[in-house]
């Protein structure tokens, strides 16, 4: 994208991230996708397609970050990206940088998703900058996200140390105008540091840690006089709000209706500012604190404000403990009655509409693969089937309801082989063919070490489906090979068409391989169809649906 001339862009908000990387003067930028960060690497792997620096999705969030640290190191700018979960796969090297301290400019954006729209569960990545002691920074617009995105850059090369760009869902993926400026140099060496910082054997990092302690009271005087950081007194002393992220953006459209507008301290850069938080509530007789996530700030607000101070929020139940925010349970939390809508004064009554779980596409390979195992394992039991995170979790759904587990990344492994050495005969783990290899290799080594009486069972649609089809690491092809290095016997692997007319053929396959009492791996084999119809469309096959795609790959 070349445009800077402060025209506007409608931009996602995971699009003015990208944007404020590329316009930082980014050299590279990493990234494993997960709902709602994907956009910014779509961004910028398109934008690498049209001659911008290197955007390349990574085999998990880990390798991604390190990627990011190699090219810190060599003095130049990179961004990095992942969902919020995605950061506990990454947290080894990010709570490591922060003691290493980087080269050029190194910026993590964690993309968070209250509410689990698309994720196992809501955690709130502001912990971890906290945690690694690293600045954080939160927007709340767009704009405010391209122009964090760029501040983020020189704020890690100031302190020399990683920065958090903590994003949520509603942000990432809305769109709003963005001005851009000015675009700086691409691929500027920055001035490399000590180089003896960079080895962590304990005498360099007991320097590291403590260098990373002696620098966090500038940060402390950075984060208090940052724009980001504001209070905007009220009429009513009495009551003060304290808002971040996007629930500034509810508090902003209820605002209005309050009798008397209580001051308001907002936060968008960490960490957070004792001193203009009492400032804020100093003469104040409660404190009700919006923000998106967990309470992050209100439970360190206790220990930063006047004991008798009376703080509520998500702990205190003012706002639900989980879930998204959104302006409706923002107003609540503000003691206002219910805005008027359509359906309170229209008088309108919504049908009573059937509840539509999520399915699996018609015709997805999935669906033949999950028949297969479930008549391949008819009769069998103790049966434990350990699934992990992709479009075939919905398995555990009806119609099939096929699966015990499903925890985490890569999770399905390391549980079969726990099963199977809890005594459990007949141990299942199910993985896709990405999430194998983002983090199921290195159960699998385990498993063959100890020859575990346990099945895998790889479904390999060529495609990392659910975050919207993109290409795995590595194609099907290396797979086996892959496999064969593990350690798993080339005799025990089952490489198997997931088809409807194979079920029966490949089910017998399967049930030999689930009785033998050893190691064995099968692998489904059939392209996701979605990704079918996009790689056809690439060929010039628009306008094609997905069964369609099917029918004529068939
Ligand atoms: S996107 Fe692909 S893998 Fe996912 S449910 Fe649809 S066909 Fe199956």
């Amino acid at each position: 994208m070349e445009k800077t001339d402060r025209e506007p862009y409608a931009l996602l908000g995971d699009e003015a991230v990208a944007l404020g990387g590329l316009h930082a003067g980014i050299s590279a930028a990493y990234g494993y996708p997960g709902t709602p960060s994907t956009e910014i690497m779509a961004f910028l792997i398109a934008e690498h397609e049209r001659g911008g620096p290197p955007a390349r999705w990574c085999a998990n969030e880990k390798t991604a970050l390190e990627a990011g640290l190699g090219v810190s190191f060599a003095g130049k700018r990179a961004l990095v990206t992942m969902k919020h979960v995605g950061l506990n796969v990454a947290a080894d090297p990010f709570v490591n940088a922060a003691l290493t301290g980087t080269g050029g400019g190194l910026v993590i954006a964690a993309a968070d998703d209250p509410g689990m729209h698309s994720s196992q569960n809501e955690q709130d990545s502001r912990f971890y900058a906290a945690f690694a002691l690293v600045p954080c920074l939160e927007p709340r617009s767009q704009e405010e996200a391209y122009r964090m995105t760029r501040e983020a850059f020189d704020l890690s090369e100031r302190f020399g140390m990683p920065v958090l760009l903590r994003l949520t869902t509603r942000l990432c993926h809305a769109r709003a105008g963005v001005t851009p400026e000015a675009a700086r140099e691409r691929n500027r060496t920055s001035e490399v540091r000590d180089k003896t910082r960079w080895s962590l054997i304990p005498a360099f990092a007991r320097r590291g840690y403590r260098r990373l302690i002696d620098r966090q009271p500038e940060l402390l005087e950075w984060s208090a006089t940052h724009k980001a950081n504001a209070i905007e007194w009220g009429e009513d002393p009495s009551f003060v709000v304290l808002t971040s992220g996007v629930a500034g953006n509810y508090y902003e459209e209820n605002k209005a209706d309050l009798a008397a507008a209580p001051t308001r301290i907002h936060i968008g850069a960490y960490p957070l500012p004792p001193d203009l938080l009492r400032k804020a509530c100093e003469g104040a007789g409660r404190v009700l604190v919006l923000e998106e996530g967990q309470p992050f700030i209100e439970e360190r607000l206790r220990g930063i404000l006047p004991v008798p101070l009376s703080v509520s929020g998500r702990l205190t139940g003012a706002v639900s403990r989980d879930g998204e925010l959104d302006p409706d349970t923002v107003r609540a939390a503000l003691g206002l009655a219910p805005r008027k809508n359509i359906l309170s004064d229209g008088g309108i009554t919504l049908p009573d509409l059937p509840p539509r779980p999520p399915q699996l596409c018609q015709g997805c390979p999935h669906r033949d693969s999950y028949e297969t195992i479930l008549l391949a394992g008819a009769g069998l039991a103790p049966l434990s089937i350990n699934a992990d995170i992709g479009c075939y979790s919905l398995g555990a759904l009806p119609p099939y309801e096929a699966v015990d587990s499903i925890v985490c990344m890569g999770a399905s492994v390391g549980m079969a082989r726990g099963a199977a050495d809890a005594g459990i005969p007949y141990a299942l783990g199910i993985i896709g063919d990405s999430t194998f290899l983002h983090s199921g290799m290195t159960g699998l080594i385990d498993a063959a070490a100890s020859d575990t009486p346990m099945t895998l069972i790889i479904l390999d649609n060529s495609s990392v489906a659910m975050t919207g089809c993109q290409d795995p690491v590595l194609p099907s092809e290396s797979l086996r090979a892959l496999l064969v290095g593990l350690g798993v016997p080339p005799e025990h692997i089952l490489e198997l068409e997931a088809k409807k007319q194979r079920i029966e053929e490949n089910a017998r396959l399967l049930r030999r391989e689930i009785m033998h009492p050893g190691l064995s791996v099968a692998v489904f084999r059939r392209e996701c169809l979605e990704a079918a119809r996009k790689r056809r469309k690439k060929q010039g096959h628009a306008g094609e649906t997905a069964r369609e795609t099917e029918e004529k790959d068939a």
